[in-house]
């Protein structure tokens, strides 16, 4: 065979996008592909295979082996040296395919006779379509001209499948985009939605990916990346980042755009006869590719980068912005790779639900999710290269589902399920003005956990009797700078004033762990749950704790005011932050300023550790929370962040359960009140349970008061404080099961 040239690369791709462009349905096009494939690359085989479904490929086409095995011959991704392409995104060149580990021979297909294989994917930014593959009696390794040249045409192949030139009868040969899909994903934010998809970047489409001219090409490949690395040095200069490590992260994104070996290789796929487009979309599907193989961590990071540098080039040389003048459809739902929390605030409430691709549960747009009481899944593989803008999409946030394009029954079932939560929350509005009071008698505090201005009208609506946790690190998330303290004076006093005279208690700063400020120093922790987060960063560098505080006592003068430190672990870091506070009024008064009418000052159990503080901690605290989302990770010594292990332990674990008695009863002796203010605070069953062992204040997502009073209501605390300290008397492990069985013998 041949060496191959870049001219004769050049004349199969025109030859190729001369037949597509020509008539004929998707199998024709399909037929004559392989047919002028085989012909240009003098091999008597080529074949393209196509994903039919998630898990299996079929033979959509082939010149040179039988025919009859089109549409009937299917692998398993993995099986056989196509499957193993497909699953390694990665070409198979072989001299002498039937002794190759993991050959599996296809009689039907009557390639037994060919000797050499060579695989390459079909790709397209990152996702593998199918496999193109080419056959020859000869045994022979094809030369790596050869195996770039493949890899040329199929990505125009992938383009083309994308825009649908191959669409015919069966699965395999579906228009993209329009079948449905449901991805798993993860809860972000519990609720449900129905809407219609409004991509936060719509995907780039190309629809010349072979162009005649390769110097008008590389000219605007030029231009384009000239205008790049004018964009990029904009943002560097303009930061005005001046920590060392992070200039050296843009630095690092800097270099990246000024790469020679990335525009090498897209000048080589210019040369192969790709347009300038197709080029740089040619390496980020090869940079996707490798992302997903590539554990480390900074590594990662830089494909990240690289990805991202990707598509502003796109954007540059298509023109298709951000903005494609598409008018937002009504009820939108946003999907993206992933946002920052400011941008999702700039959507606002106009959103009906979000899906994420990567996100967390604890991520920034997690928490702006939460504050705007909108569905969020995340972790929703391949929802970026699936949905189009305004098609129909239902979001499960209950169960972190998401349905694409769903068929008419899955909408039935889902309308029931919404007008099913429509009516429970009727009938939980019903109940805003009534006390959480259960059939024995005891009365349950129910209050509303809140970050936002965006969280406070709900207050009114939720019947919550004030905000048990104001989480005021949102504040600091949502801007790139580190906030004044004028403009958070009065943001706080616009809390109070929208709170009309219910109680706040205003969470100092808890930053570090997952949540790190974009302008902050990033200390790199090997486990930053445990590290310098929260009270710990504050204490050591109290001069933004000191300006807080300052803007809370300035927020409220003759007003009432609550302060609460997160991650108090022992009781001397209570008391030199409590000792602040005094310093601080005391500095306030002898500027001559008006102090609040009453300060109390509370700390969060979050580390078990604090649990067994001496009874004068308990004694000078106020008041005392329990954070149970920390409190729980270590405990059970599982991390909240990490899908595998974060739903493996249960608050209804009865060690919990006599640890948190246990936190109840220190607080008795010493006359400290205690609330709970994690997420279980507002899950109904769990809320019962902790009311029953002693806990009489809760707080909570405004929207999760109706439904744990409504619980709580129709129950007596005491009967099931019984059950509770029976189950543990009697050994249990869990109580769940009881409540559960417990909570069906009664008249609900
Ligand atoms: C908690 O840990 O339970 C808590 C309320 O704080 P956060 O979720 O903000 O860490
Ligand atoms: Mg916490």
């Amino acid at each position: 065979m041949p060496e191959r040239t870049e001219s004769e690369s050049r004349k199969l791709l025109r030859r190729l996008r001369d037949t597509l462009a020509e008539a004929g349905a998707g199998q024709e096009r399909l037929d004559r592909i392989t047919h002028l494939i085989a012909d240009s690359m003098q091999t008597e085989v080529c074949s393209i295979y196509l994903f039919r479904d998630d898990e299996t490929l079929e033979l959509c086409a082939t010149e040179g082996l039988n025919r009859e095995a089109v549409h009937r011959t299917r692998l398993r991704i993995g099986e056989g040296l196509v499957g193993r392409v497909a699953r390694t995104s990665a070409p198979v060149n072989t001299a002498n395919a039937p002794a190759e580990k993991g050959f599996r021979y296809m009689p039907e297909t009557g390639e037994e006779i060919y000797s050499s294989f060579l695989g390459v994917p079909i790709q397209r930014l990152g996702e593998t379509l199918g496999v193109l593959v080419v056959q020859s009696k000869e045994a022979r390794s094809f030369s790596d001209d050869e195996i770039y040249a493949l890899e040329v045409v199929a990505m125009v192949l992938a383009e083309m499948t994308e825009l649908g030139a191959f669409v015919g009868e069966g699965e395999a040969l579906a228009a993209p985009h329009q079948h449905p899909v449901m991805i798993r994903g993860g809860v972000g934010q519990e609720g449900t939605a129905e809407g219609k998809v409004w991509l936060h970047e719509p995907r780039v489409v190309i629809t010349n990916p072979v162009a005649d001219d390769p110097h008008r090409e590389l000219e605007r490949l030029h231009a384009a990346v000239d205008e790049l690395r004018l964009s990029v040095d904009a943002i560097v200069s303009t930061s005005g980042v001046q920590d060392k490590e992070q200039k050296q992260i843009l630095e690092a994104y800097r270099m990246f755009a000024n790469s020679r070996g990335w525009i090498r290789r897209m000048e080589e796929d210019i040369a192969a006869g790709l347009s300038a487009e197709a080029a740089v979309e040619k390496e980020q599907s090869a940079a996707r590719a490798r992302l997903a193989t590539v554990p480390d961590p900074y590594l990662r990071d830089r494909l990240h980068d690289l990805d991202d540098l990707s598509n502003r080039l796109l954007r540059i040389l298509t023109g298709q912005g951000r903005d494609t003048g598409a008018a937002m459809p009504p009820n939108p739902i946003l999907v993206a790779r992933n946002i920052g929390p400011a941008e999702l605030l700039e959507y606002g409430r106009k959103l009906r639900g979000v899906v994420l691709e990567e996100g967390s549960v604890g991520s920034h747009a997690a928490v702006v999710a939460r504050a705007l009481s909108i569905p969020l899944v995340i972790h929703a593989e391949r929802i970026t290269n699936e949905a189009l803008n305004g098609d129909t999409i239902l979001v499960d946030g209950d169960q972190g589902i998401v349905h694409l394009r769903p068929e008419d029954s899955v909408i039935a079932a889902f309308r029931d399920k919404i007008a099913m939560q429509a009516a429970a929350q009727s009938r939980y509005a019903s109940l805003r003005d009534k006390p959480a009071t259960a059939k024995c008698g005891t009365t349950i505090s129910l209050l509303m956990n809140a970050g936002l201005m965006a969280d406070l009208p709900s207050l009114a609506g939720s019947g919550a009797e004030g905000v048990g946790l104001f989480r005021t690190e949102l504040q600091f998330l949502i801007r790139s700078h580190v906030p004044k303290r004028g403009e958070l004076a009065q943001i706080y006093a616009g809390v109070l004033d929208a709170a009309a005279g219910k109680r706040v208690v205003f969470r100092t700063l808890d930053i570090g762990s997952d949540k790190v400020l974009p302008y902050m120093k990033r200390l790199d922790e090997p486990n930053p749950a445990m590290g310098w987060r929260a009270l710990r960063l504050g204490l050591d560098k109290p001069g933004v704790m000191r300006m807080q505080i300052q803007a809370l006592l300035r927020a409220a003068p003759g007003r009432p005011l609550s302060i609460m430190f997160p991650f108090v672990t022992e009781f001397d870091e209570f008391r030199a932050a409590r000792d602040l506070v005094h310093d601080v009024m005391a500095r306030e008064e002898r500027l001559g300023r008006r102090l609040p009418s009453s300060v109390e000052v509370g700390a969060m159990l979050e580390t078990p550790a604090l649990a067994w503080a001496p009874d004068a901690f308990f004694r000078m605290a106020d008041f005392v929370s329990i954070g149970g989302n920390d409190l729980k990770q270590f405990f059970f010594a599982a991390d909240r962040e990490n899908e595998t292990v974060r739903r493996r332990y249960d608050v209804l674990n009865t060690s919990f359960l006599r640890f948190i008695r246990s936190i109840i009863a220190r607080c008795e002796e010493n006359g400290t009140p205690l609330s709970f203010c994690g997420e279980d605070a507002g899950r109904p069953i769990e809320a019962i349970c902790l009311a029953a062992l002693g806990i009489r204040t809760l707080s909570m997502r405004g929207a999760s008061i109706g439904p744990v009073k409504h619980l709580i209501r129709q129950i007596s605390l005491g009967d099931l404080r019984d059950l509770i300290e029976a189950e543990i008397a009697a050994g249990s492990t869990n109580v769940r099961r009881a409540v559960v069985n417990w909570l069906s013998n009664q008249d609900l």
